[in-house]
């Protein structure tokens, strides 16, 4: 590791760029796959992104990080209008629509 690093250093830039020109594959479109595949393309490289869902973006865009906040959320607004008298605000009626939910998600 040490010693890659000091040849990395040793490197001019045309040396690294020239690394760096090469088809690179990343697997996986995820947060991790995505950002270092801009990067690689950044630096030049033909970047391949192979991905078997339809839908980039992996675990957070599709089911963890994004979709979870939108619960969340609505969790908090139900909680909210459940109190809403204690606010002196009067709600008469509210119901949740688990397909609008989902689709906003
Ligand atoms: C419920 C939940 C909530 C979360 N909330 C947050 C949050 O608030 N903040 C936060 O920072 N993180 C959160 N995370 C974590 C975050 O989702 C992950 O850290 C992040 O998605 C990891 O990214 P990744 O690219 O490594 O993997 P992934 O997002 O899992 O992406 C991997 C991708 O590779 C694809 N793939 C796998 N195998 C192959 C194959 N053989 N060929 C082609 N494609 C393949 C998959 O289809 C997927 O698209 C949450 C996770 C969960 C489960």
């Amino acid at each position: 590791m040490k010693l890659r690093q000091q040849e990395n250093q040793c490197l001019n830039t045309k040396a690294r760029r020239s690394l760096i020109e090469q088809n690179i594959a990343v697997i996986g479109a995820g947060p991790g796959g995505y950002v270092a595949a801009i990067r690689a393309a950044q630096l030049d490289a033909n970047v391949f992104l192979i991905e078997d869902r339809e839908v980039g973006g992996g675990t957070c865009l599709n089911r963890g990080c994004i979709p979870t906040k939108t619960y969340f959320k609505n969790a908090e607004l139900m909680r909210d209008l459940r109190r809403a008298e204690e606010f002196g605000i009067t709600v008469d009626n509210f119901s949740l629509d688990g397909k609008e939910l989902q689709n906003r998600k």
